[in-house]
């Protein structure tokens, strides 16, 4: 070809990243990679191929692990956990720091290895994935020398197992074992089968820069060695990054265990773009948000939603973007889009966009040679019932569906059942920032997408999981506040007493508090409560269908959420004042139920303090701002969780109620309440204190009844936005609670004295918010 040729059409040449050093590499370990356990490489086992997408060969062997490999690992870290969480914390960031430096130094070499292994351009994975793995182990070096001042009142979990996908492999890992090891934790970490390379050289470096034997130790094999680390009795905590599906299976597994759990899953995100937007800046983004890494983001930007008016305009520069982009070998530094990871996920991408197809969806895509390679796919026409529109495609295809008011636009972003992030392009910034209030997200990129930092929190909303990675809440998930253990005494049988024909029973009963009103058990039936001396009153006995209509009251009560921190003070405030007046007539209704009048006594004035100290933190409980990447800050927003389920203690059947209902009414949440099963009446005497300290309808319903009954309707309820429950039952509401993987928190019965100083902390709070990170343009 000439010069002037070349001149001529612009085309790039071929510039392809040299491989010797990785391929001497691979070839030192023909014989193929055993697993790292207490410091050293095991023999190769019984291993699996690991390929090279891009030209499908085999480029290394790996071991499956087994159930005895997983034992081996979670001994030896759990051997090296307490001299490691008894480093002082300098010590702990030297190792951190060390581990930050050697992979800048080995940067090159991780980046080949990535992108022959999983297929993403050279340019990404030496660009973004490998640097932000560096960014990591510095950032959490960082919390490494802090930890110990920043969170004086917790301790690490223990042995931490990680699994991970394979979209962003060494990343991915650096996610997880950096916290873990800076807050003092020991790791078992499983690569995902398709990419183990990076994983296993980062043990050869780790091995190198003198990390002590078993702090990290990586097993590899496929979903069963997964499954063995996640039913591992020895390990403390679990963190998973991955599909949906798997994280649901691990709810349930693991429920009833105590092991902590984090869970960053799938998306399905919108890009918003308004009228007002940048067009070119908005196409541009488009490109990196699904594009990028192949669409293979578990944070893609998948859906663009476009306002109307200028919709033909966007599409077609969208078109013109993409035909413009290169697809073909990783390796090229010229290559915008690689391999996808397996011929598995390719046939899985193009059979979605063959349903979709056939559902009347128009495909309009680029070039992709042939092999494991998908061509950039805009869909336009999906029907929002469409696959197109609702499964996660994990692929380099995007939707774009216009949208006519910005109201529109917010609820095509949040009909989903994902919530892990959301792109808002507008010129306009009362625009955009209403919108990100707006978007049930954990993250959120204003006129920007797919922004990464440690210093902020990733992880999402609803069925995109819980639990954050990055920043300080992404350290709090690494530890824990000091175990506690109650008793598991199951609850007897409740008697139902039939409320007659003619309701007399029910007319003397204490009701339900639904929706503001005073209401008839579903049943019919009532329950003999008892007091030290026998019968002392009757209850109603509510169930399924009772728990459904207080759940749709508080549904309905969404004001609550976007009242002010004064406005949710004031009401809490009034609350303990109305309280106060009563406590005469608390202190003897909880006297005749048998507690002694001293106790009573007590337990009143700590359930009146209670609403002064929750009255105190609803204007206080702030999030933070984050200095990340340049151009920009990260404002992290405590937002709270919707409608949550309370199933209160047995004993201290006012103060444990309130400990757990008044945290969650100052964040903004509407609370289902169950009260105690064996001394509710405390709690439905509170109907009237509600009624007059200016609640509204529906923030606050008690639903009285079977405990355990009640709690797992609840915990099955897609409506329910996350449950606190105590009691025995802790096993199977943990396991209910998969379905849309609402947050839990369980504890036992007796495990603290509600009525005293361990009833009420920041944990509460906490538990009670989210944090939705959202990136601004600041100093751009
Ligand atoms: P996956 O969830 O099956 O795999 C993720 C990890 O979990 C891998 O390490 C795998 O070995 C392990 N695993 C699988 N089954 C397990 C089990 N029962 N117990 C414990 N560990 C188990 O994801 P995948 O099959 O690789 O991809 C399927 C889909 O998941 C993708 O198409 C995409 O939609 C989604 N995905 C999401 C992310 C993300 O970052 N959120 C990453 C990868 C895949
Ligand atoms: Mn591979």
């Amino acid at each position: 070809m000439k010069i002037s040729e070349i001149m001529t059409d612009m085309d790039y040449g071929p510039a392809p990243e040299a491989q010797d050093i990785v391929q001497d590499w691979l070839g030192r370990h023909e014989a193929g990679f055993g697993h790292f356990i207490d410091g050293t490489f095991t023999g190769a086992g019984e291993t699996f191929a690991v390929t090279n997408p891009a030209t499908g060969g085999e480029i290394a062997r790996v071991t499956q692990g087994t159930t005895a490999d997983v034992d081996a690992a979670v001994a030896a870290a759990r051997k090296a956990q307490p001299k490691w969480a008894g480093l002082q914390g300098h010590q702990r960031a030297r190792h951190l720091y060390a581990l930050a430096r050697h992979v800048q130094q080995h940067a090159r070499f991780l980046a080949v290895l990535e992108s022959l292994d999983n297929g993403k351009p050279i340019r990404e994975s030496r660009d973004a994935d490998i640097p932000l793995v560096a960014r990591h182990f510095y950032h959490h070096a960082g919390w490494a020398e802090l930890v110990a001042e920043e969170f004086p009142d917790r301790q690490p979990w223990g042995v931490c197992g990680q699994i991970i996908p394979w979209n962003f492999p060494l990343l991915m890992l650096a996610w997880k074992v950096a916290p873990a090891l800076a807050a003092g934790n020991t790791v078992v970490l499983k690569p995902a089968e398709y990419t183990p390379l990076t994983a296993l050289a980062f043990a050869e470096i780790a091995a190198e820069c003198g990390l002590p034997a078993g702090v990290l130790n990586i097993v590899t094999g496929d979903g069963a060695t997964g499954a063995a680390i996640a039913g591992h009795d020895g390990v403390d905590k679990l963190a998973f990054t991955g599909s949906t599906e798997v994280g649901k299976i691990l709810r349930r597994q693991t429920a009833g265990s105590g092991k902590g759990l984090t869970l960053e899953l799938g998306g399905k995100s919108p890009f918003i773009v308004f009228e007002d937007a940048d067009l070119d800046a908005a196409v541009e983004g488009v490109v990196d948000a699904i594009w990028f890494n192949q669409g293979q983001v578990c944070c893609a930007g998948s859906r663009v939603l476009v306002a109307e008016a200028i919709e033909a305009r966007f599409t077609e520069r969208l078109k013109a973007r993409m035909a413009r982009l290169t697809v073909g070998n990783p390796l090229d530094k010229n290559t915008d889009i690689g391999a996808i990871v397996h011929p598995v996920q390719r046939d899985r991408i193009a059979e979605l966009v063959a349903q979709g197809r056939a559902e009347g969806a128009e495909i309009h895509q680029g070039a992709a040679p042939e092999g494991c390679f998908y061509p950039p796919t805009i869909i336009t026409n999906a029907q929002p019932a469409s696959v197109l529109s609702t499964e996660e495609i994990f692929g380099p295809v995007v939707t774009i569906t216009p949208f006519r008011t910005p109201d529109d636009a917010v609820a095509l972003a949040n009909n989903t059942r994902y919530g892990l992030a959301a792109s808002i392009w507008s010129e306009g910034i009362t625009q955009a920032l209403d919108i990100a209030r707006q978007v049930k997200a954990g993250v959120i990129w204003v006129n920007g997408t797919n922004l990464f930092d440690a210093a902020a929190g990733f992880g999402g909303y609803r069925e995109s999981g819980y639990g954050r990675e990055g920043g300080r809440e992404g350290m709090a998930a690494y530890m824990r506040s000091p175990a506690r253990t109650g008793q598991e005494t199951d609850l007897p049988a409740l008697d139902p007493v039939p409320g007659g024909p003619t309701g007399a029973a029910l007319d003397r009963t204490a009701k339900l508090f639904i929706g503001g009103k005073q209401a008839r058990p579903d049943s019919g039936y009532v329950y003999q409560v008892n007091g030290a001396k026998g019968p002392i009153g009757l209850a109603a006995l509510g169930s399924r269908k009772d728990i459904r209509n207080a759940v749709e009251a508080a549904a309905k009560a969404s004001g609550w959420a976007n009242t002010t921190g004064h406005q949710r003070a004031q009401i809490l405030y009034y609350l303990g004042e109305n309280l106060s007046a009563r406590a005469e007539e608390f202190t003897a209704r909880l006297t005749a139920s048998g507690t002694k009048e001293k106790t009573a006594r007590a337990e009143v004035e700590a359930a009146i303090a209670r609403c002064f100290r929750y009255a105190a933190w609803a204007d206080k409980f702030d999030g933070a701002v984050h200095n990340t990447v340049s151009g920009h800050v990260t404002l992290a927003m405590h937002e709270p969780l919707g409608v949550m389920g309370v199933v209160a203690p047995t004993e201290a059947p006012l103060a444990g109620l309130l400990s757990l209902m008044l945290p969650a009414l100052a964040m903004g949440n509407r609370v289902v309440a169950v009260p105690s099963q064996t001394h509710p009446l405390s709690a439905t005497d509170l109907y009237q204190v509600i009624e007059t300290s200016d609640i509204p309808a529906g923030v606050v319903n008690i639903v009285t009844g079977p405990r355990d009954e009640l709690a797992r309707v609840l915990a099955q309820h897609d409506g329910v936005d996350a449950l606190w429950y105590v009691g025995s039952a802790r096993k199977q509401v943990e396991a209910d609670s998969a379905g849309n993987l609402k947050q839990v928190w369980t504890e036992a019965d007796g495990a603290r004295d509600w009525a005293g100083s361990e009833g009420q902390s920041r944990d509460f709070l906490a538990r009670a918010t989210q944090v939705k990170n959202i990136w601004v343009p600041y100093g751009a």
